[in-house]
């Protein structure tokens, strides 16, 4: 289960894999209740007894959310969904991995989550199994999060939009659509620049290279553009499509064109604006 580190650059903004796939959950019943294809895979570790529980983080309201452990189906399906804040989860994690009766879970979160947890297996600081419990790092791709105060406070004022009343967000070409009350706000993604977290906006990785698994949208509606960063991930994916959690197919150059192209924006963003502080 060696992980090999991986280097992004221009040439190269979504790092190295050993597979590159379109894929979506089997389940209709998935599909319907808003999760995709990365509850599927999680669905599939479960329900074989791969791992013990999943930990994840949990829309609450708005676009805020907490850190949960799932060990159930419905527990899953509840955690299922696109985050737009970033949650404290190492409290939850720990506590979790120091319970007895855990053995294995899957960590789902963000590239840079993914890339403290992959720190945490490659040098353990403290004498404990903390890391090792650690079975399968799986991250979502992540333009950035939002700075939640500040973003609310401009919503409000400058279009009604109650946070706790947000449903959904989502990117449309150069949009972020907000889904309200049964309402839709597009808003230019460069007027909402200022209200994404500071660090993000320095962050260069946009599929989560440290990961095992990157998940993400792909440019085929209804699926999940997923890379294998290992021969360990790579099975998952597969034995997950042999027992009919998902439908498989390779990805396209087109696709993974699609998915480079986002990857180099915010590569480019970061560079835009670390030089800015150099
Ligand atoms: S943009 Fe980077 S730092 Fe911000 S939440 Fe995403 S992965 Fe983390």
């Amino acid at each position: 289960m060696a992980f090999q580190p991986t280097t992004i650059d221009p040439s190269n903004p979504i790092g190295s894999y050993v597979g590159a796939y379109l894929a979506r959950p089997t389940d209709k019943e998935i599909r319907v209740k808003g999760g995709g294809t990365v509850t599927a895979l999680l669905l599939y570790l479960l329900e074989n007894k791969k791992i013990d529980g999943v930990v994840a983080a949990k829309k609450t309201k708005g676009i805020t959310g907490e850190v949960v452990l799932a060990r159930t189906k419905e527990e899953v399906l509840r955690a299922a969904g696109n985050r737009w804040s970033i949650v404290p989860y190492t409290m939850k994690l720990k506590e979790t991995l120091m319970s007895a009766d855990i053995r294995r879970v899957a960590f789902v979160g963000l590239p840079c989550q993914a890339q403290f947890l992959r720190q945490m297996k490659m040098f353990p600081l403290v004498e404990s199994d903390f890391a090792s419990k650690i079975y399968v790092i799986i991250s979502l791709f992540c333009m950035g999060t939002f700075a939640v105060e500040s973003f609310a406070d401009y919503l409000e004022r400058n279009y009604r939009v109650p946070l706790d009343k947000i449903e959904n967000i989502d990117i449309e070409g150069d949009y972020l659509v907000i889904v309200y009350s049964g309402n839709k706000l597009k808003l230019p993604i460069d007027s909402i620049i200022y209200h994404i977290q500071h660090g993000c906006i320095l962050c260069p990785d946009y599929t989560g290279v440290f990961a095992d698994i990157s998940a993400g949208k792909s440019s085929r509606e209804g699926y999940t553009l997923l890379l294998a960063r290992n021969r360990f991930a790579d099975n998952i994916i597969r034995n997950a499509a042999e027992k009919d959690y998902i439908e498989l197919m390779e990805a396209t150059d087109e696709e993974l064109e699609a998915v480079k192209e986002k990857a180099l924006d915010k590569l480019n963003r970061s560079v835009k604006y670390i030089m800015r502080i150099l």
